[in-house]
């Protein structure tokens, strides 16, 4: 890691984004500047709450749309390493707004390959040869599996949602531009993840705002779908594996082998929350079925071999751990909540406590 001084990260205002800079500013003594167009989920009070945020983090608001925006970065900035997380992530809203999807994306990735490339191209060799690019993906450009199925680095590409058809499509670019112009990239395609710092609209800490409001909890169908859980600080550590030891070209998947079924999930928390902030009446009252997500996937999960094998990583939370650490810290940061759903305009969740 010590070759990349100058760390350049888009989306670094979102929920992995976030972790993973706090991570960097820690561990590292590289210097970051973060693009984001700070859309609805952003929110720098992590990163801020780090030591060295004031000194060796920098943010721009950029929406990758705009080209020429990317290409300034890069040449002020100078980075010797990109790492790409910026897009619109969230399902339901590729249900109800497809487009936005198709701007962050997918032109988004093609600007910024673009940009890099003719940055990358113009560097002078030392710099070049240390120069990368990782590209932050994720399982569901896979499409469903059956019962007992596990993705891995082999599997078809079969994406199901806009969101995940935009995803894919990024994807595809990505690999395109290093199989057509050298681009020296690495792929990760990851599976759920869920931690701190997670926009109230996700699985996990809406169901835990939900819970403490004694708000009915929302689970889609029969609640039978099934997710592999992955921590965030797990999936940071095994980006930044990749980033010092993964070769020019590979791609990695990334799962917390956690695999729960939506309406486990659910119980799990309200189990927790239980015996976190009794009440008379057990959370898992408030479990209520609703009408299924357009196009559903049944099941998502991955087999991290190559990963593991190949550089050592290995997942350090399971997954009640994992979820013992975020609901604590949702029930200690209750205000943030209340901040960014109100910045962001979000109503999904009542935050009367
Ligand atoms: P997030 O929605 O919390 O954050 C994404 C950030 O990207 C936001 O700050 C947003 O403003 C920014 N962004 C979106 N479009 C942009 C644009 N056009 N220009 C500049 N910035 C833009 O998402 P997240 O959960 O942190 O996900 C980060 C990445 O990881 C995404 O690429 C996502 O596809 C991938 N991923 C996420 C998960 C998960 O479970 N959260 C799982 C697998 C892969």
């Amino acid at each position: 890691m010590e070759e990349f001084k100058k760390i350049l990260i888009t989306g670094g205002a979102g929920f992995i984004g976030g972790a993973l800079i706090r991570n960097l500013l820690i561990n590292t003594e590289s210097v970051i500047l973060n693009i984001d167009k700070f859309g609805y989920a952003s929110d720098l009070s992590g990163i801020n709450s780090t030591n060295y945020a004031q000194t060796r983090h920098k943010h721009l608001k950029i929406n990758l749309v705009n080209k020429n925006d990317i290409d300034q970065a890069l040449k002020t900035f100078q980075p010797n390493l990109i790492i790409h997380l910026a897009a619109e992530s969230h399902v339901d809203r590729s249900i109800s707004n497809p487009l936005s999807f198709i701007d962050s994306n997918i032109l988004g990735t093609f600007n910024l390959l673009e940009s890099s490339r003719n940055y990358w191209e113009n560097l002078n060799l030392e710099k070049k040869n240390i120069f990368r690019f990782h590209h932050v993906s994720t399982d569901e450009v896979f499409g469903s599996l059956k019962k007992n199925d596990f993705f891995n680095e082999k599997s078809r590409y079969s994406p199901r949602s806009p969101y995940s058809a935009s995803k894919a499509c990024s994807d595809h670019l990505v690999r395109s531009w290093h199989h057509t112009y050298g681009l020296p990239i690495v792929i990760t395609n990851c599976s759920n993840n869920y931690g701190p710092y997670q926009f109230p609209e996700k699985l996990i800490p809406l169901t835990i705002l939900k819970a403490l409001n004694g708000d009915a909890i929302p689970i889609y169908g029969d609640g039978s779908n099934e997710r592999d859980w992955l921590y965030v600080e797990d999936h940071v550590n095994a980006i930044i594996k990749t980033l010092t030891f993964a070769n020019i070209g590979e791609t990695y998947c990334i799962g917390g082998n956690e695999i729960k079924s939506n309406l486990e999930v659910a119980e799990y928390i309200c189990k927790i929350l239980d015996e976190f902030v009794p009440k008379e009446t057990p959370y898992k009252n408030l479990i209520s079925f609703v009408k299924d997500r357009p196009g559903h996937d049944q099941r998502y999960a991955i087999k991290s071999s190559k990963i593991k094998g190949e550089l050592k990583w290995e997942p350090t939370y399971n997954f009640e751990n994992g979820l013992r650490e975020t609901i604590n810290w949702y029930l200690k940061n209750l205000k943030w909540c209340k901040t960014v759903m109100k910045n962001s305009g979000y109503k999904g969740t009542r935050l009367g406590i």
